[in-house]
């Protein structure tokens, strides 16, 4: 279990390094970024989001769980989804729980990337595996989702951050 960093935490606007070590190190954090998840009750969480500057996600969303190390992303169908979208880096002040705002992203991409041993993955996604994909993908680009929102959304959302 690892604290999670809040929107206004540089390592959030960082672009995140390639990992180069596929060791004992990698598998034991991404053993605490699945851990760390699961108890905040998310769906998906980079590197970053736990104060790792590293290019790796883990994810678990609609029976579908896996990580993916130096990902990279296609996108496959640009068709533009529009759906409720939150992050546990950007929490209410009230609440401590994700704010939720309708999101644009693209309907279909690939992932490809490699496992924690170094194998080759590839994974093709649509729907909220594409969204969540796509999601953590920004992350490691220093990119949160209120940058993809309408400008006063992003308003709304940032003054109910603490
Ligand atoms: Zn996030």
């Amino acid at each position: 279990m690892r604290e999670i960093r809040y929107l206004g935490d540089p390592v959030l606007r960082t672009a995140a390094e390639p990992v180069t070590e596929f060791d004992r190190d990698l598998r034991r954090l991404i053993d605490e970024m699945f851990a760390t998840m699961y108890l905040a009750n998310g769906v998906g969480l980079a590197g970053p989001q736990i104060g790792v500057p590293k290019r790796l996600f883990v994810y678990e969303i609609t029976n579908r769980k896996g990580h993916v190390v130096n990902p990279e992303l296609t996108i496959d169908d640009p068709d533009e989804v529009v759906e409720e979208e939150g992050c546990l880096s950007v929490p209410g002040r009230e609440t401590g729980k994700p704010l939720y705002a309708p999101t644009p992203r693209a309907a279909g991409v690939t992932v490809r990337g490699f496992d924690q041993l170094g194998r080759p993955l590839a994974i093709t996604a649509r729907g909220m595996l594409a969204r969540c994909f796509q999601h953590e993908f920004d992350h490691l680009e220093g990119r949160l989702y209120v940058d993809r929102l309408p400008r006063d959304t992003a308003r709304q959302i940032m003054l109910q951050t603490p």
